[in-house]
């Protein structure tokens, strides 16, 4: 069968938790979660503050659950990745390689990625490195930890670490953080931070775990070797909307802009707030049919449960919409 109710596009928390809102909901769902299915949680280790484990749960276990639990009600899942798309008829369409499949609605959820470095750093996530110090500042408690960035990413990881850490030395590529001032002012002024201006990462070493770095000063050229337990990586994050690029409404970052995000910034959205409350579809994203949810919309919050949640106002949205398009 290529014929679905619903097609979900992305197999992270937001695109498993639509598609097990969906299918219990006894519509007909594809998802197509990637060659790399559970998105980032994949590359996570123990996830501690998802509700409901009380004990924690390793990420890829989290990710296992919430596809068994989508096919349980009957979701199909398969590990490929959507190659083209035609949303804009009332039937979608959506190619994996030659193969077309086709829905009267569909959930985008791609996700995002954090940016790397670019020196091999990948390889010790999990091991040392992370992208995420709300998740797992906790487990460097009384440990030695650097975080590479000067947004307010770095900041707030810099601020979640020092309440665990021993030590927290932010490496920053300039002499000037581009961060908010209050979150500067809140790193630079706690006595367990340390900033490495004007510095580079170039080099990450240890086995099996991360355990030295070197860092260069791009004004003297001088080259560093600091041990250390942590590397926070906070450069920034990319949306995975390539696919959609000229085909649905992104924000200047490249994110999916849906009704609710939209609203925030844009009071010439085609509805008001208060219509969208209270007979919109506030996860639409700008072509009917067509919904977002999970880090490919949201730039702020990014976490799993989030996500997790914004991928059930996106299946609730999307089964009224086809309620009133029968
Ligand atoms: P960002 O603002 O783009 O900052 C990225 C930082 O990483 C910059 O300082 C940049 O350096 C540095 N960087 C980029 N590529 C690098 C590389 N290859 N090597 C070394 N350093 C590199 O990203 P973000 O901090 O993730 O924030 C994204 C958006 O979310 C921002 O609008 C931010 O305000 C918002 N946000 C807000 C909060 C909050 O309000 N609490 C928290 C998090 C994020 P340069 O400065 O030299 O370019």
């Amino acid at each position: 069968m290529t014929k679905y109710d619903v097609i979900v596009i992305g197999g992270g928390p937001s695109g498993y938790t639509s598609a097990i809102y969906l299918s219990r909901d006894t519509l007909s769902v594809l998802v197509l979660a990637g060659a790399q299915p559970g998105g980032q949680l994949i590359f996570t280790s123990e996830v501690e503050n998802f509700p409901g484990f009380s004990k924690g749960i390793m990420g890829p276990d989290l990710m296992t659950e919430m596809e068994t639990q989508a096919k349980r009600f009957g979701a199909e899942v398969m590990y490929s990745e959507a190659t083209k798309v035609d949303l804009t008829g009332e039937i979608k369409k959506v190619w994996v390689g030659e193969t077309v499949y086709e829905a009267r609605a569909v959930v985008v959820s791609t996700g995002a990625s954090s940016k790397m470095i670019g020196i091999g750093e990948e390889k010790y996530i999990g091991r040392g490195v992370s992208t995420c110090a709300v998740c797992d500042a906790a487990f460097f408690k009384n440990k030695k930890t650097f975080v590479v960035g000067g947004g307010d990413s770095a900041m707030e990881d810099t601020l979640a670490l020092v309440k665990f850490a021993d030590e927290v030395t932010v490496v920053h590529r300039r002499g000037e953080f581009r961060a908010s001032k209050i979150m500067q002012e809140r790193v630079l002024s706690n006595p367990k931070v340390k900033v490495l201006w004007n510095s580079e990462v170039i080099e990450v070493a240890g086995e099996p775990k991360l355990s030295s770095i070197k860092v260069k000063d791009v004004k003297t050229g001088k080259i560093t070797e600091h041990n250390l337990d942590g590397l926070f990586v906070a450069i920034g994050h990319v949306p995975t909307t390539k696919l959609f690029e000229g085909k649905l409404e992104l924000n200047e970052s490249g994110y999916l802009r849906t009704t609710m995000t939209a609203l925030m910034s844009d009071t010439k959205w085609r509805v008001s707030e208060k219509d969208m409350w209270l007979d919109g579809y506030p996860t639409m994203t700008s072509i009917e049919g067509v919904f977002g949810c999970g880090d490919v919309v949201d730039y702020r919050y990014r976490q799993a449960i989030t996500a997790a949640g914004m991928g059930c106002q996106a299946a609730l949205d999307t089964e009224k919409y086809l309620e009133n398009h029968k």
